[in-house]
C-alpha cells in the first residue's frame, strides 16, 4: 500500500501514476486518485485491482495541477471500488488517502457521525467525514478541523495521510504516525509519498515528517507544525540514487 500526492504542476496525473507504478512492490489490491484543475473541474477515478485498471480508466480530460493518489491493502471493507481510495466527504468536498488502520473509527462514528450516509466500509471514510462535518456544522477551518480529528484518533492507530479539500485546491494536508510519509522538494512544485522511490524520478530532495505533525504542502512552500500549533523548521536532506 502506498500514498503520493503533488502540487503545482499540470502534469500532476502522469506523476501520480507513475508514482503509484513505484509502489506497487509494497502490494496492493486497488488504487485511486483524485485531481483538481484548480479551473473549476475535479476528477476522481478508482479501480479495484491492478493500476492498469486505473490507468485505462483515464479518459484525456482527466487532468490537474494538484492530486493525490493511493493503493489500497484492505483492512476493513473487502477490495471493491467503493472502498478504494480516495474517500471523500457526503458534499464531494474533502478527499482523503490513508494507509494505516483507525483503531477507534467506530466511536468517532457513533459520537459525530450518526446522522451521515456512509458509502464504504472503511475506517478512512470516518476521518474525511469528520473533518466535513467540523468545517460544514461548527464552521472550522480545514486546518482547525483537520487538527481537531488528528487530535481524536486515537494513539494506537496508525496513519499516513494526505486530504485535499475542493475549496483550497492547490494545498495538500499531510500528517502521520507509525506509517511512512516524506515531503519531496520539487521545481516549482512539490510532493509527498511513502518513500523517497516513489518521487525520485522528480527530485533527490526531501523532508522528513515525523509522528503528530500538521504539514501543509503547496507549490512554493511547506509549512510543519506540531498539533497543538507551534511551527518547526526542517532541513531538506538529498538522496543520490538512480531514478
Ligand atoms: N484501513 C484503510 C482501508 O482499509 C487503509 C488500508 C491501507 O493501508 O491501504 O481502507
Amino acid at each position: 500500500c502506498g500514498i503520493v500526492g503533488v502540487t503545482g504542476t499540470d502534469k500532476s496525473v502522469a506523476i501520480l501514476i507513475d508514482g503509484l507504478k513505484r509502489l506497487e512492490y509494497r502490494g496492493y489490491d486497488s488504487a485511486g486518485i483524485y485531481v483538481n484543475d484548480q479551473a473549476g473541474h475535479d476528477f476522481l477515478i478508482k479501480r479495484a485491482g491492478r493500476i492498469a485498471n486505473l490507468e485505462g480508466a483515464l479518459t484525456p480530460e482527466v487532468q490537474g495541477l494538484a492530486g493525490i493518489g493511493h493503493t489500497r491493502w484492505a483492512t476493513h471493507g473487502e477490495p471493491n471500488q467503493a472502498n478504494a481510495h480516495p474517500q471523500y466527504s457526503a458534499d464531494q468536498r474533502f478527499y482523503l488517502v490513508h494507509n494505516g488502520v483507525i483503531e477507534n473509527y467506530k466511536d468517532l462514528k457513533a459520537e459525530y457521525l450518526s446522522d451521515v450516509q456512509f458509502k464504504s466500509q472503511t475506517d478512512t471514510e470516518v476521518i474525511v467525514q469528520l473533518v466535513d462535518k467540523f468545517v460544514t456544522a461548527y464552521e472550522m477551518d480545514t486546518k482547525a478541523a483537520l487538527l481537531k480529528v488528528l487530535r481524536l484518533i486515537s494513539r494506537d492507530s496508525s496513519y499516513a495521510f494526505a486530504l485535499m479539500d475542493r475549496e483550497q485546491p492547490d494545498t495538500l494536508y499531510v500528517a502521520k504516525n507509525k506509517s511512512p510519509l516524506l515531503v519531496g522538494i520539487g521545481q516549482g512544485y512539490n510532493m509527498v509519498g511513502s518513500d523517497a522511490i516513489s518521487m525520485l524520478k522528480q527530485t533527490n530532495e526531501f523532508m522528513e515528517i515525523e509522528d503528530h505533525e500538521l504539514v501543509i504542502v503547496k507549490p512554493d512552500h511547506v509549512t510543519i507544525e506540531s498539533f497543538t500549533n507551534e511551527e518547526k523548521h526542517r532541513d531538506t536532506f538529498t538522496v543520490n540514487m538512480d531514478p
